[in-house]
């Protein structure tokens, strides 16, 4: 058994660096079934010209690419904002077992709104759930970035 840490600390790192890159500020990390961290990735959808490249489809292309295999039994995935849609859809394909999110995300989120893609009966891969961890410092990053660049 490992003990419990937090890896929301290193995923809000990785939102301020992308913040720092000009990319909406978030961040995910991502641990093996043993703890130990896989991936630590933030957006970079302006760098690459990918509208994919959101934080959390990095973390599981990285990992998967190292695990060689396209699924991540008992991985976890921490980030800092409410995952879309797409990355919801790519979480339940990677089958990665428990998802901590930081803030909710009302306009572009897909897990508890919008499409809540795991609540969907075409969903085959539910992760356990952990939301509002570390919300209101994710929430503060995204509020700056954002009126910083009004
Ligand atoms: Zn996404």
């Amino acid at each position: 058994m490992t003990e419990f840490k937090s890896h929301m600390p290193l995923a809000l790192a990785e939102a301020r660096a992308a913040a720092k890159r000009g990319e909406v500020p978030v961040g995910a990390v991502l641990t093996s079934a043993d703890g130990r961290i896989v991936a630590t990735t933030g957006n970079r959808m302006r760098e690459l010209s990918d509208p994919t490249a959101h934080a959390e489809i990095l973390a599981i292309r990285q990992a998967c690419a190292a695990a060689g295999s396209d699924r991540l039994p008992g991985h976890g995935l921490w980030v800092t904002l409410e995952p879309c849609p797409m990355c919801a859809a790519a979480i339940s394909a990677a089958r990665i077992a428990v998802l901590y999110y930081g803030a909710s995300d009302p306009r572009m989120g897909g897990v508890a709104h919008g499409a809540r893609v795991f609540d969907h009966p075409q969903c085959h891969h539910r992760p356990q759930i952990y939301d509002g961890i570390s919300a209101e410092a994710s929430r503060d990053l995204l509020k700056s970035f954002f009126e910083a660049r009004r």
